[in-house]
């Protein structure tokens, strides 16, 4: 028999204890400037009696602010005897790379959200994945995930679900992505969807609920606005706070398959000829990557390889081959 590894991270909080805390998640990482050292994860608990466990995430790439923002700030203001049961706010889910502006973390390149299950004895990030995976995960009934486009994306706000095998916790993920109330609710085709979290969450057979709600390697005051109120409508929703949800209209988008991509495969300078939240039809202009590197050659076209909305844009004017260039999502309602 294989013993199982123990997860080096300790928690300085109690979870079961009532009221509000806050704390560390305590990940020992011995290195040149601190032999002792560790990286200290923020984390809080509030807690009143008994009911549901929400888990509330944002930093899981560090290049996106509505998540720590909503979520640091929620954290701070919460009134426990508001609270019904128990909220697990980790607002800066991989912090060394929230503290760095970057997407993945700069002690081992690792990209928390591709990271899942990940090791109890492997890399920071990889411990990070573990823990969620085996300790914060199973103890949650609600996960929320804030996420938007990071340096390198700009989306329209959503809230979002993936398609799941069990119709009874698809509706439920539903259900929760329209209480959080953005803008924008898609039923997101993932391209990548090993070693996500949300796989993880959904696997476990929890109400996983993420959002896009802008991008750009910065936040606006409407963007954080839609995180602030979607995550008080969630636990709302959920029975877990006292209060009106704020409701406004949501626009439902799906991703039906692989066409809603549109990937560059040249390098060069971006010109986006539609902005995001236009409507196109399929075999229309989208964008154009031009040649930096000499004059006289025609820019490469990128037309679109289906009818729908721009949900999301390549942010940079800078384009790589490899890129999306752009994500045009169908409008279901
Ligand atoms: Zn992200």
């Amino acid at each position: 028999m294989t013993e199982t590894l123990r997860n080096p991270i300790s928690p300085t909080v109690d979870f079961e204890r009532d009221g509000v805390q806050h704390g560390f998640l305590r990940l020992p990482y011995s290195r040149d400037d601190s032999a002792w050292g560790a990286v200290m994860i923020p984390i809080s608990v509030v807690k009143n009696g008994a009911g549901p466990t929400a888990l509330f995430t944002g930093g899981n790439h560090g290049d996106e602010y509505e998540g720590p923002l909503a979520l640091s700030k929620l954290a701070g203001s919460l009134d426990p005897t508001a609270i019904r049961g128990r909220l697990i706010i980790v607002p800066f889910m991989n912090a060394p790379a929230v503290w760095a502006g970057t997407r993945t973390s700069p002690i081992d390149r690792g990209n928390l959200n591709r990271s899942f299950p990940g090791r109890p004895d492997g890399t920071v990030t990889q411990k990070i994945a573990d823990y969620f995976q085996r300790t914060l995960l199973p103890m949650a009934d609600l996960v929320l995930d804030i996420h938007s486009g990071g340096k390198t994306l700009d989306f329209l706000p959503f809230a979002a679900c993936h398609l799941l095998p069990d119709p009874a916790q698809q509706a439920r993920c539903e259900a929760g992505m329209r209480a959080f109330a953005a803008p924008y609710c898609m039923r997101m085709l993932e391209q990548d969807a090993q070693g996500l979290y949300d796989t993880a969450a959904e696997a476990l057979g929890k109400v996983f609920v993420t959002t896009e709600l802008g991008g750009g390697g910065t936040l606006s005051a409407r963007s954080l606005a839609i995180a602030e109120r979607g995550v008080r409508n969630l636990l709302i929703h959920f029975d877990m706070l006292e209060g009106e949800p704020q409701r406004g209209e949501s626009v439902m988008l799906d991703m039906p398959d692989d066409g809603c991509y549109l990937c560059s495969e040249s390098d060069g300078l971006l010109e986006m000829c539609r902005d995001l939240g236009e409507t196109v039809q399929a075999g229309e202009l989208v964008a154009r990557v031009h040649d930096a590197r000499r004059t006289g050659v025609a820019p490469v076209e990128y037309r679109a390889r289906r009818a729908g909305l721009i949900s999301a844009r390549h942010f940079p004017g800078r384009v790589q081959s490899g890129d999306t260039l752009a994500v045009i999502a169908e409008v279901v309602g």
